[in-house]
């Protein structure tokens, strides 16, 4: 549902690990189809956000809405995969004896639920459903390469194919060019600028030149709460976020 103008909702949401509040009454929005970049300092909360959304971790208080009518406090991690949001780590994890092509047929066919069944054939959509990721993921003349011999870059891109096949809403990335080659980050941008739009994208990440170029909207995080928001420019001349860069 997104009629009302929101993709995600988090509202007053806190947790605590032993006494340690991780996360300390955080409020995001996001639109359907932004592309919004989230930065902060380490321990700033980024990940346990993300662990808050996608149902690894369950907050102590505060609502977590997708759209604007499910409760993801409601769901567990499997369940809120399947209903649309699409997580990837740092690292990449994809099955490095399988062909590109391999990887995104099993992706496809794991969230269809039929892992099981690897002997059937796909169908015509489904195909062209990996077609068309395998484009936009820039790896069409790799489709028989074996993933492990990608480079770092394509292997990146691959995972991202990976949930592309699943047609998730939301797609939740962690430093997304970590390692990669200025072409490869360049590259990067483009896949997102493509993504953006037909998909609401939340980024984490520290790399601000890459930032500057696909981000209208940045969100800093910082204690567990929302410091400061708005473009890279007017968080970056922010004097709160300033000090939190700079050390305190
Ligand atoms: P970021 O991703 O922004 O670096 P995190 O979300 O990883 O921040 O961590 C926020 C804070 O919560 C940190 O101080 C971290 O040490 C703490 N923290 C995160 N997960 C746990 C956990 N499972 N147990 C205890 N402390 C945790």
């Amino acid at each position: 549902d997104t009629t009302h103008g929101r993709i995600l909702y988090l509202e007053d949401v806190h947790v605590s690990f032993d006494g340690f509040k991780a996360i300390n009454g955080l409020n995001l929005d996001i639109a359907p189809g932004e592309l919004r970049c989230i930065i902060g300092p380490n321990g700033a909360g980024k990940t346990t956000m993300m662990d808050i959304i996608t149902g690894k971790t369950r907050p102590d208080r505060g609502s977590v809405f997708f759209g604007s009518t499910i409760d993801l406090l409601r769901y567990n991690e499997p369940e809120i995969a399947a209903m649309g949001i699409g997580r990837k780590f740092q690292k990449p994890t994809v099955f490095e004896q399988l062909s590109v092509f391999e990887n995104l047929e099993l992706a496809l066919k794991t969230h269809k639920g039929v892992a099981a069944s690897m002997r059937f054939a796909l169908k015509g959509a489904q195909k062209d459903r990996i077609a068309e990721v395998l484009h936009t993921i820039h790896l069409a003349s790799s489709v028989n390469r074996q993933a492990g011999l990608l480079s770092h870059g394509q292997k990146q891109w691959l995972e991202i194919g990976m949930l592309l096949v699943q047609e998730p809403q939301l797609l939740l990335l962690d430093e997304p060019v970590a390692g990669m080659t200025d072409e490869e980050t360049a590259r990067t941008a483009e896949l997102f600028l493509t993504l953006k739009g037909k998909h609401s994208l939340m980024v984490v990440e520290h790399d601000m030149g890459f930032i500057g170029t696909i981000s209208e909207k940045v969100t800093v995080l910082c204690d567990g709460t929302v410091l400061a928001e708005g473009t890279l420019a007017q968080v970056q001349a922010d004097e709160r976020v300033i000090e939190v860069y700079l050390g305190r």
